[in-house]
């Protein structure tokens, strides 16, 4: 919730802040500050009482809406939303939602399952009319989501600088950041999502900068570079804020990697839609990680099997044939989704990732549908995230076998595709040999080091630790490469690391064949596993 902060004593003149660089560029704006939310706020839901008070206010909110809309319309378009707002408010409607409330769902998952068991149960009616009542449904069922979200009303202005303890992953995706703009964070982490969200799209992001004094409106200039951010920054500093949509980096013509044989073969990793604009597919292996919480970012569009199925298809398509690794939703920790997953610090070590989605098995069991339609279009990889043991990786297969079951007698489309595991936890780095049922194997060096290290990846304080235990991480590596090896199955790199061009050659060094970058970091690593140095001559790796 957007508000003041408390007035600062002395505003005249410029004001320094040092912090951490988290994503490089210069940024020039006006503050849009923040009120920190109170953990209450942003906790698990306490109990029934308040999930059915949040369908409450959300159906009234969505109500709301609806009516205002068909106050503007003509006398026929009216007539139709009056009929759902009818529908809306219908007890018998509510009643299933609410019977699952009681069962213990959140308001969000009760209201998803409660619609679409309500939808489906019009099969595949040749009536129109019944076509046209799913459709109805299908639009109140993502309105009172999003209302739950709370969707649409923690936006701030286009070319602003957003100043607050930190920021939800969710919040920089809604977000357009085309008109410039960038972040200034009290807390934070160079290696937390939002940082390294900012690093793919190029707004400049300083972290760490303790609390900063600044009013809504005053000038800030943010150098995420030098780790600085200005108040009322003067001269040449405090011109407007320059564009910082990214621009697709120059490519080294020879490039190492796929088109060319090489011996390191270089896939991008994807957080929107938008990213796909950001590289030319010739010039990739692949996609090796596409963020799915990431790319769907709201309750509505989670909840949503077809909204799931048309994005990996725009990517599939996209990558003409090239594989696409798409990896299941990794919700909790910091990726939190308002209404649906509480997330918080706590769950980094709770449920996240596969246990969540194993928890919530009507989640996974959406995504598993939509995954596996759309791996009849082109090579689709499925990428468990967070898991533990085995048994996780099996109890997931036999998800998907009974999804894909489901879908036979549906008469739809599907492939059953590879699955294959994120190595991100140290047990899992350890125990590779365990996991032969997996597909292949995906490095995720940034949770890999968080774990490793027990330093929070969104702990200012424990950055240091983090980067400092590259040596323990490095061996790691090393065995985790030898048993991927000896079990004959593919892996590679995902994490930031594989970015840093100095760290890849590493990696590249230790037996890794397979990198997967953020786009705007593709020039940079190529460049450096073509360039003979101490590590690594990458035409002979
Ligand atoms: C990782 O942990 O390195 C990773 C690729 O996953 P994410 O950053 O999305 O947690
Ligand atoms: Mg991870």
């Amino acid at each position: 919730m957007a508000a003041p902060m408390a007035a600062p004593r002395n505003l005249a003149g410029p004001r320094d802040y040092r912090g951490t660089a988290a994503s490089p560029g210069r940024a020039v704006g006006p503050a849009w500050t923040v009120r920190e939310r109170s953990a209450a706020t942003v906790a698990s839901p306490a109990g029934q009482t308040e999930e059915r008070h949040a369908l409450e206010a959300a159906v009234a909110q969505a109500a709301d809406e609806l009516r205002a809309l068909s106050e503007r319309s003509d006398a026929d378009s009216a007539a139709i939303l009056d009929l759902q707002i009818e529908m809306l408010l219908d007890d018998e409607m509510l009643a299933p939602v609410l019977a699952r409330i009681a069962q213990g769902d959140s308001a969000a998952l009760a209201w998803a399952g409660a619609l679409d068991a309500y939808i489906d149960s019009f099969g595949d009616s040749p009536e129109d009319i019944f076509a046209v009542r799913s459709a109805d449904l299908s639009d109140l069922k993502n309105r009172v989501l999003d209302a739950l979200a709370g969707r649409g009303r923690t936006d701030f202005p286009e070319g602003a600088i957003y100043v607050g303890k930190d920021m939800p992953p969710s919040l920089f995706l809604a977000h357009d950041w085309s008109k410039g703009g960038g972040v200034a964070l009290s807390s934070g982490s160079a290696i937390g999502h939002v940082s390294m969200l900012a690093r793919a799209r190029g707004v400049p992001m300083v972290i760490g900068l303790g609390p900063v004094a600044v009013e809504p409106g005053e000038t800030i200039l943010v150098d995420g570079a030098e780790g600085l951010a200005r108040i009322n920054p003067a001269g040449p500093a405090a011109e407007p804020a320059t564009r910082s949509v990214p621009q697709r980096p120059a490519e080294p013509t020879d490039g190492a990697g796929a088109a060319h044989g090489a011996a390191v073969g270089l896939s991008v990793n994807i957080n929107a839609l938008s990213d796909l604009d950001l590289f030319d597919p010739a010039e990739v292996e692949g996609v090796g990680l596409a963020r799915t919480e990431f790319l769907l970012p709201s309750p509505a569009e989670v909840l949503n099997e077809e909204r799931h199925h048309d994005c990996y298809r725009r990517i599939i398509e996209r990558l003409g044939g090239r594989p696409v690794t798409l990896r299941m939703l990794d919700l909790g920790g910091d990726k939190a989704l308002p209404g649906l997953v509480a997330g918080g610090t706590g769950s980094f070590l709770g449920e996240r990732g596969i246990r969540l989605l194993l928890a919530r098995p009507e989640l996974a069991r959406l995504q598993a549908r939509a995954l596996m339609r759309v791996a009849a279009y082109g090579p689709v990889n499925v990428l468990l995230p967070m898991v533990t043991l085995p048994d996780e990786l099996a109890a997931m297969r036999l998800l998907f076998e009974e999804e894909a079951a489901r879908l036979d007698r549906l008469g739809m489309p599907h492939r059953m595709p590879p699955l294959g595991i994120m190595v991100e936890v140290p047990a899992v780095a350890l125990t590779l040999d365990l996991f032969a049922e997996a597909a292949f194997f995906s490095v995720g060096t940034n949770d890999l080091m968080q774990y490793l290290s027990a330093a929070a990846r969104d702990d200012t304080a424990a950055a240091h630790l983090t980067t400092g235990s590259e040596t323990a991480l490095f061996r790691l590596l090393d065995q985790a490469c030898a048993a991927a090896r000896a079990l004959g199955k593919p892996i590679s790199v995902c994490g930031d690391l594989a970015g840093d061009p100095h760290l890849a050659r590493r990696l590249v060094e230790a037996g890794f064949r397979q990198l997967s970058v953020a786009p705007m970091r593709l020039g940079a690593v190529r460049a450096a596993l073509l360039s003979r140095g101490p590590h690594i001559d990458a035409a002979s790796a």
